[in-house]
């Protein structure tokens, strides 16, 4: 059968055309990136358990009331997603000092943050995903002063929500990078949560050890990655049932 024609292809995934007008397949490979691209390896099983973990909050997130591009789970490394115009912000929420936060302002990785921080990054790899400001955003017409409101406040909903899910199964919920995009239905424009929602895109800490169970044992050669993304979709009660030998799937949908 011929494949379906390939739209985009990224780091982490792979967007295909999708079966009918307004929709997508995104496809989660294994390959993993760091700083910049600069960083390059495989992480065997992640594009399946990243399709997974992502699917399950993404549809707990729908039962909140929280927009998504989400559809349905095709396979076990295909999701159908609805198209939308995506927004050029990596949008950042964070409870605890990490990453480069701690990096650029000097505050130690783990310090509890006196609230959570929403901040911008735009998405351009060129740049590197500089951090920006609301007036850099609006300015440059990359969205709305209404469009930021609601992104700000989805974005909020969202950590809420997550902090609690993770939070019952001994989860801390460090920080994590949303995108969003715009959906239009006739005139009408929404803001969805859109790409993805995975320990691709999360710091997520066990809350006794402190042990890290996201992309940083990657990033920083912590060893045991797949062994971190396989223990968050088993404690998320979602371990694919054939266990670790099937996590490699099926390379393509029929
Ligand atoms: N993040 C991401 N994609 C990026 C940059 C960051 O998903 O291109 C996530 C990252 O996994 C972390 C959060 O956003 O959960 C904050 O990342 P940070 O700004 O600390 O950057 P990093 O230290 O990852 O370079």
């Amino acid at each position: 059968m011929a494949r379906r024609r390939q739209l985009y292809e990224g780091k982490a995934k792979i967007l295909f055309e999708g079966p009918e007008p307004g929709t997508l397949v995104q496809y989660f490979k294994d390959d993993a990136t760091a700083f910049n691209a600069q960083k390059k390896g495989v992480i065997t099983g992640k594009g399946v358990l990243n399709n997974r973990i992502s699917e399950f909050i993404m549809m707990r997130l729908a039962e909140i009331g929280v927009p998504t591009h989400f559809v349905r789970r095709l396979n076990m490394r295909e999701q159908l997603i609805r198209e939308v115009e995506i927004i050029p912000l990596e949008v950042v929420v964070r409870n605890v000092a990490a990453g480069s936060l701690s990096t650029r302002l000097g505050i130690a990785e783990g310090t509890q943050l006196p609230r959570s921080i929403v901040e911008y990054y735009y998405k351009n790899d060129q740049l590197g995903d500089p951090l920006v400001a609301e007036e850099h955003i609006t300015a440059f017409g990359w969205a709305s002063v209404q469009d930021l409101d609601d992104i700000m406040a989805l974005a909020l909903r969202v950590n809420d929500f997550l902090s609690g899910l993770f939070l019952g199964v001994g989860i801390r919920l460090v920080d994590f990078k949303l995108e969003f995009g715009r959906l239009w239905d006739n005139e009408e424009m929404r803001i969805v949560v859109a790409d993805e929602i995975s320990p691709d895109s999360c710091r997520l800490w066990d809350l006794k050890t402190n042990e890290k169970l996201d992309k940083d044992r990657f990033r920083r050669d912590l060893g045991k990655v797949e062994e971190a993304y396989q223990e968050v979709a088993r404690r998320l009660g979602i371990l694919p049932e054939a266990g670790v030998r099937d996590l490699k799937g099926p390379e393509t949908m029929q």
